[in-house]
């Protein structure tokens, strides 16, 4: 049976935090379970990219730092890093979201993550081929450090995306261009989960982020720290903490539908504060399914009236045009911004909505837009599931 402990944590206070991250790793078995002396770990928190930590878009450095220190004490050699989203370098969105500074303090060196290599994956349900970032190939495992937040694509993300970090750069979009179908994305994750095999989650809800996540939203206090194993039964957890429906989140559905875990109440044991004293029911999350993509062009045409776009917020807009030139679509891309326009304009028949373009805006000028008749008639939601479902039937392959 899957372990998830939930552990309090009122603050980033480093000392409080230290306690709740030992407290939480000893609940489940301890660090000895985790890795062994002499081994090169790898932490790879969420920066998605570097900003203030106090914007709650990157995993906090004290829960990073907490995890660090107990790994290194342990006698494992400590490396770090993510790769972020857009034209960032790692190394800039370190440094801005602190995590740098408290490396350099603890003398952890950052791991390659602007450049990786094709690896092959005979067992990939999706790709045969992968491409992951050299810190990670170098690495003898990994602990990832997920942050709970909001997720336009993905409803939320947590553990089990996290581990798309551990894409280099570019790829990441070419990625997005070649899997436009969330649930088809969420197996490919489903892939490099496997693939990358993290030994520990340690996911940092102290304060989430909720609303026009995973970058544009508003920090909401949870005060806790999860832990597992198991990345399904950790999101689903996170997800019952958020009061969403677990199935909504094409991540761990398609993880369930492929035999890789179980978001059931009854598959997962709750270890530290129980469930139901944590549950946020206000928490601003959409509580729907995304709809699949149709192979049927008709369809397909239908589908685009009733999902949620990306649109610009004109007064905010700076016209920087990092979205413009983070959208993956090639070779015309699916929003442009020519001298005579002020700001960025979309072509929704070309957009896929991988809402890249919204993960990377600097003044949150990006919002996701729902239409009005998923509002008027909340039945859809449970309409997308079924549909989700069905597409899924279609191409499940149960792996081991
Ligand atoms: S919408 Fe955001 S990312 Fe795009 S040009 Fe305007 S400010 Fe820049
Ligand atoms: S316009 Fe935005 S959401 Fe649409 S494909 Fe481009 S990056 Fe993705």
């Amino acid at each position: 049976m899957a372990k998830v402990a939930i552990v309090r944590c009122d603050s980033y206070d480093q000392e409080l935090v230290n306690n709740a991250v030992k407290n939480g790793i000893d609940l489940l078995g301890g660090i000895q379970m985790i890795c062994k002396p002499q081994e090169r770990i790898l932490l790879k928190p969420n920066v998605l990219l570097g900003t203030d930590p106090n914007n709650c878009v990157v995993t906090h450095f004290t829960v990073f730092k907490a995890v660090a220190q107990l790994v290194k004490e342990y006698g494992a050699t400590v490396l770090y890093g993510d790769s972020p989203a857009g034209l960032q370098t790692m190394s800039t969105a370190m440094q801005k979201s602190q995590l740098a500074r408290v490396a350099g303090e603890l003398q952890i060196e950052p791991g390659d993550f602007d450049h990786g290599k094709a690896v092959s994956f005979p067992d990939g349900i999706c790709s045969k081929q992968l491409t992951i970032a050299n810190a990670v190939l170098d690495s003898d495992g990994v602990i990832s450090l997920p942050k709970l937040k909001t997720h336009g694509l993905t409803r939320m993300t947590g553990a089990i995306k996290n581990q798309y970090g551990c894409v280099p750069g570019h790829q990441k979009g070419v990625y997005h261009a070649q899997f436009p179908d969330v649930y088809k994305f969420s197996r490919l994750l489903i892939d490099i989960n496997r693939f990358v095999k993290p030994r520990l989650y340690v996911m940092d809800a102290v304060y989430a982020m909720e609303g026009n996540g995973p970058q544009s939203g508003e920090p909401k206090k949870l005060g806790l720290l999860l832990f597992s194993t198991d990345p399904v039964a950790l999101d689903s957890v996170a997800c019952r903490i958020i009061n969403l429906n677990p199935r909504f989140v094409p991540t761990i559905k398609e993880c369930e539908d492929a035999g890789l875990g179980s978001s059931s109440e009854d598959d997962i044991e709750i270890l530290g504060e129980p469930l139901l004293s944590c549950v946020d029911k206000g928490f601003d999350v959409v509580r729907s399914a995304p709809i699949p993509v149709p192979e049927n062009v008709i369809l397909n045409r239908l589908r685009k009236f009733l999902v949620d776009k990306p649109i610009i917020a004109k007064a905010k807009c700076i016209r920087c045009l990092r979205c413009v030139q983070t959208c993956p679509v090639e070779p015309v891309k699916a929003l442009s911004c020519d001298d005579n326009q002020k700001v960025p304009v979309f072509d929704y028949n070309r957009c896929i909505r991988c809402f890249c373009c919204h993960e990377v805006c600097p003044v949150k000028a990006i919002e996701i837009k729902s239409p009005k008749i998923k509002k008027l008639f909340p039945v859809i939601s449970y309409v997308s599931l079924f549909l989700a479902n069905r597409h899924s039937k279609k191409n499940r392959r149960v792996v081991s």
